[in-house]
């Protein structure tokens, strides 16, 4: 079953508030592990040479500022929500600029949470900003209409922020089925002020992205036909302009682990997972150019790897206060069967498609 119907059941509290065993990263993989898959992904790269998998170089410090969030979507992967309190404190926060200081790393990718309710937000895009750094914002749209975040447009266009804003559909029905009651219509609000400050016109600098990923236990349908669709249909519809569409798959952890399970849906997803797998994208996994920051200063290989407790192999510094670039190029990257959601298909990561 992957209809939308099994997915009306909005859920407003997180894993860790209703104390479910799936809260523990220990037991998500172990529900994972315990599939008969066939293949594991250290064969399916093998196959290809990349095994073990090591990184290119490193362009993209992503940092998650932390769980703290003022939804609770169906499908997140961080199990973030109002009820969480985990939060980057200033101190970590420093640590992330000293890095910068220290080492030549483009983009700074700041996601959560919501990461605009981290007190310590605005300092550090400042900080990145003045560093000429590139910075990304992860948003959800709907912070952007809350009391003290509505000036934020202006803010990130003083800083050039790019912004990659979650929509799951340009329909309200698809959207709220996933994010919540009502947040359809606070983005459309949020992306008209947005529009109205420069973002989306293609020629500003104010680039801004949306990103969808599928309500049901379906793989992402290819992102360029998507695109034109979406850029056609917002401004139909909402006269909203945008950029570019990234699509992302559903990685088979935390919440949406959790509705797989409840749906019956977890050993057919991770089949397709795995039968989908690509070589192309296998080659251009994010986690070869990526280094990502725990809310506590924790190094990983990915966000995801983040979330399912996964750090950075013992021979590089495993917290971001002894962050050693050379040791972290050389690492290698630590996998497991969740990887196969950025190698199906075209390939899934947090820019979208990668084959
Ligand atoms: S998916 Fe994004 S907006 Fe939704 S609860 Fe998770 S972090 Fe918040
Ligand atoms: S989940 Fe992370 S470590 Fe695994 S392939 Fe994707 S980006 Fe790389």
């Amino acid at each position: 079953m992957s209809s939308i119907q099994s997915n009306t059941r909005t859920q407003n509290r997180s894993l860790q508030a209703r104390r479910l065993p799936l809260a523990d990263a220990g037991e998500q993989r172990l529900q994972l592990g315990n599939l008969a898959l066939g293949r594991d992904f250290g064969a399916a790269l093998t196959s290809e040479g990349l095994w073990p998998l090591r990184p290119t170089s490193v362009e993209v410090l992503q940092i998650n500022v932390g769980k703290l969030c003022n939804q609770s979507c169906r499908h997140c992967h961080v199990d973030a929500g109002p009820d969480r309190t985990e939060v980057m404190s200033r101190e970590t926060a420093m640590q992330c600029v000293d890095v910068l200081r220290r080492y030549v790393i483009p983009t700074v990718d700041i996601t959560g949470g919501a990461p605009e309710l981290n007190p310590e937000f605005r300092w550090l895009v400042e900080q990145c900003s003045s560093l000429g750094r590139h910075v990304i914002d992860r948003c959800n749209l709907t912070i952007l209409e809350s009391g003290p975040h509505r000036d934020l447009p202006k803010f990130f266009a003083e800083h050039r922020v790019e912004l990659i804003c979650s929509l799951p559909h340009y329909q309200s029905a698809c959207t709220d089925v996933q994010r919540g009651d009502g947040v359809f219509e606070k983005s459309i609000r949020a992306l008209r002020r947005l529009n109205e400050v420069g973002y989306g016109a293609g020629d500003s600098g104010l680039r801004l992205v949306l990103v969808t990923n599928p309500v049901g236990a379906d793989l992402p349908a290819a992102q360029t036909c998507l695109e034109v669709e979406w850029k056609r249909e917002l401004r139909r519809l909402h006269g909203i302009t945008f950029d570019a569409l990234y699509t992302i798959t559903n990685m088979p952890i935390s919440r949406y682990l959790e509705w797989l399970l409840e749906t019956g849906n977890l050993e057919g997803y991770m089949r397709t997972l795995v039968e989908s797998f690509n070589p192309q994208a296998a080659h251009g996994l994010m986690c070869r150019s990526t280094i990502s920051v725990g809310w506590d200063g924790r190094l990983y290989d990915c966000d995801f790897n983040q979330m399912l407790d996964i750090p950075v192999s013992q021979n590089s510094a495993g917290h971001v206060r002894d962050f050693d670039l050379t040791a972290l190029e050389a690492r290698t990257i630590q996998t497991d069967r969740h990887c196969f959601g950025c190698t199906a298909g075209t390939g899934s990561s947090c820019n979208g498609n990668t084959a």
